[in-house]
């Protein structure tokens, strides 16, 4: 039987397994496999918990309808019900500018003006900055087949007050990366294809939303917002998946070192002390027909090193995790990987009573860079989404770090959650005492898309030829959401089996 490795269980590696054998069981192949996590639970950078009453997001809260991967695969296990949109009545996002809170003038989506009276309304831009929006429908198109960062890129179209006030914050901020290095064509493809095809991104927006509203109304069911979650968190939909993979082909607390290759075959080595599974008195006790115990059955043991040999193998780790995986199997592969730049990121949740805190009605707030501030938005969580928390209390969200101020990430969890009250209390008056307090760090979690990104993946698919059934997957490569995770896990799934099934 053909043996699979899936290294990683974020919902890159799971959607993958998820995936493998369900086109393996509708094809009619036989395989086994097994995933591979080396932390104590599953989903990666997707967490949610539940404490006293209040559901916290750790990582991600939401997905961009507009990708629909993630729904896809939510109806698909079964939790179509519990997709949830954002609240209606709270729409709304502010940007901070000169220390004051401005609301972001409707018909602003992402970074283009859809709408002329609130863009002349809006208190956020100069007059010379909303003339200089205003004037993007007569900017000529590049027609480049190079790359820009995204800084050039809005620079040129749109003027320096929408790259300070609201590409910056909003569009690089998803990324919590820098203009000034990120890659337009690896990052925000769409953009450079609105400027191509209408030679505005004024014009291009607005066929896109004639066009969806068209896809609406052909559509039944409600109106899904540009923000979607579950309604119980995203780590419903992790838990959906493992119940449908079953824990015998799962194995948590276990490290994966190095891989090998030989004679077509690939050995996965697993860190001495992350294995106690293959201890022999254990291996034996693991339910003899499952596929975790037929790949047991077969691991060897040298010295204090002990490996798993498969037919493929697929790696799902953050690309400089994997660059380390590879080192011996391909130095220069393994190279590569390192040039994906990652940052850290940290959330911090606070929530408070309700009757202490005022908020302004909308999502959040979020922060250009030029501001100075510590923390770079901050999404009021029990506003967009309904039934985070009891209507006692609301929810706060700040994000810190990214590439302007990663350090930050490492202040200990007392200095952060003072650090981010500080920052409430600056921006918007909030000086009450939390009622709870949660600080959830990701160190090198978010890869970053810079110039170079595509010649980079051009390069690494080309080196994998050399490696038939060594497969990559995950956010660092072709889409950086958990919905592109969602396809390339389908999409690398496909691979692995047409080439341990091959057609005759
Ligand atoms: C703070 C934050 C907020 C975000 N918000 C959103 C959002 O709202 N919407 C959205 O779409 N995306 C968001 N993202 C991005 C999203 O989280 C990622 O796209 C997605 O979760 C990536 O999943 P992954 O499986 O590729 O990687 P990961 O989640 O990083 O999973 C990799 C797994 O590999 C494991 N691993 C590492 N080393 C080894 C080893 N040696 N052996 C075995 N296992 C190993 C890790 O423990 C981990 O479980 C956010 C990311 C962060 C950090």
């Amino acid at each position: 039987m053909k043996r699979v490795v899936i290294i990683g269980g974020g919902i890159s590696g799971l959607s993958t397994a998820l995936y493998l054998k369900e086109q393996a069981a509708s094809a009619g192949h036989e395989i086994e496999y097994l995933l591979i996590e080396k932390g104590s639970r599953l989903g990666g950078n997707i967490l949610t918990e539940k404490v006293d009453g209040f559901l916290l997001e750790g990582g991600p809260d939401c997905f961009l309808s507009e990708k629909p991967w993630t729904a896809q695969l939510c109806r698909h296990l079964g939790l179509g019900d519990q997709i949830m949109p954002t609240t209606e009545e709270n729409k709304g996002t502010f940007v901070l500018s000169k220390g004051r809170l401005h609301e972001m003038p409707e018909g602003l989506i992402l970074m283009v003006p859809t709408k002329i009276m609130p863009l002349i309304a809006t208190s956020l831009f100069s007059w010379l900055g909303k003339l200089r929006m205003g004037l993007e429908i007569f900017i000529p198109p590049r027609h480049s087949k190079e790359d820009e960062t995204l800084g050039s890129f809005v620079r040129r179209r749109l003027g320096n007050e929408a790259l300070d006030k609201i590409a910056e914050p909003l569009v690089a901020g998803v990324h919590a990366g820098d203009p000034e290095t990120m890659s337009m064509r690896a990052s925000f493809p769409k953009f450079m294809e609105m400027e191509d095809e209408h030679g505005s991104l004024i014009k291009g927006m607005l066929a896109r939303m004639r066009k969806a509203k068209e896809v609406q109304r052909a559509s039944a069911g409600p109106r899904p917002t540009m923000f979607m979650t579950l309604k119980g968190g995203l780590s419903e939909m992790i838990n959906a998946i493992v119940s449908r993979l079953g824990s015998s082909s799962i194995k948590l607390n276990t490290a994966v070192s190095r891989i090998e290759e030989k004679d077509g075959k690939y050995f996965v080595y697993l860190l001495p002390g992350t294995v106690p599974i293959l201890r022999q008195d254990e291996a034996l006790s693991v339910n003899r027909d499952s596929p975790l115990s037929l790949a047991l059955s077969s691991a060897r043991k040298s010295g204090t090193v002990h490996y798993i040999e498969a037919d493929s193998v697929i790696i799902s780790t953050p690309a400089h995790i994997s660059s380390s995986l590879l080192v011996e199997l391909d130095n220069p592969l393994s190279e590569k990987l390192q040039t994906i730049p990652y940052v850290s990121t940290a959330t911090v949740t606070l929530a408070f009573n309700a009757s202490e805190v005022k908020l302004p009605k909308s999502f959040g707030f979020v922060i250009p860079r030029v501001e100075e501030r510590k923390i770079m938005a901050a999404t009021f969580t029990s506003r967009k989404f309904a039934g985070r928390c009891s209507d006692e209390y609301v929810m706060i969200r700040c994000f810190v770090g990214g590439s302007k101020n990663e350090y930050l990430v490492d202040l200990d969890d007392k200095e952060m959650v003072d650090m981010a009250r500080g920052e409430l209390r600056d921006i918007i008056g909030i000086s009450a005492e939390p009622v709870l307090s949660r600080v959830y760090r990701w160190r090198k979690a978010m890869p970053q898309y810079t110039i170079g990104h595509l010649e980079r993946m051009r390069w690494i698919s080309g080196r994998l030829h050399q490696h038939p059934g060594l497969y990559l997957t995950g956010s660092a490569y072709n889409g950086i959401g958990i919905s592109d995770s969602i396809r390339e896990g389908e999409i690398t799934a496909k691979r692995a089996l047409d080439y341990l099934f091959p057609k005759r």
